[in-house]
């Protein structure tokens, strides 16, 4: 269930396949570090179609959700995760190329003979993490550094400040 699925992802898209899989949270490696509890799997779904000028495109769903760590109090915070992609397949280029195109509804990749499907995945959630997840104020334990914010004017951004100056 978990093997390693590699797709010709522009073979995939021309021929509208579907893949779907289970992801265990632990497998993402660079996603380690935002994690407070890698316990859990995610769902996927990989989608190939032709968009409206015939372009090839990945749709890709990941849903689940993720334990981060609350940048105030420092405890736990269940992030729902629901991301819907939309990845132009762009022939002749390389991951490390400016695929920026103006377009904020899709996101330009590579076309990639041997794309890694969990790399993908694991990109997309690293693309939709929060910079710094943070309880709702009225769940947040952290209250000592919320009576540091209100002092300081309410600005987030200046408590983080304040706290890297000490
Ligand atoms: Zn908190």
């Amino acid at each position: 269930m978990y093997e390693q699925a590699v797709i010709d992802n522009l073979d995939f898209a021309r021929n509208g396949r579907v893949m779907r899989g289970e992801a265990r949270l632990a497998d993402f490696v660079r996603l380690q570090s935002a994690l407070l509890s890698s316990q859990g799997v995610l769902n996927y779904t990989l989608s190939g179609k032709a968009g409206e000028k015939g372009e090839p495109l990945l749709i890709c769903s990941i849903d689940g959700k993720l334990i981060l760590q609350c940048q105030r109090c420092l405890e736990a915070l269940e992030f729902p995760l629901h991301i819907e992609s939309r990845l132009r397949l762009v022939q002749g280029a390389t991951q490390f190329d400016d695929l920026g195109d103006g377009d904020e509804e899709v996101d330009s990749i590579p076309a990639n003979t041997e794309m890694d499907v969990l790399a993908l995945v694991e990109d997309e959630i690293l693309l939709n993490l929060p910079m710094a997840p943070l309880h709702s104020p009225e769940l947040c334990q952290g209250k000592g550094v919320e009576r540091l914010a209100n002092e300081k004017g309410n600005n987030p951004f200046g408590v983080l400040a304040a706290l890297k100056v000490k």
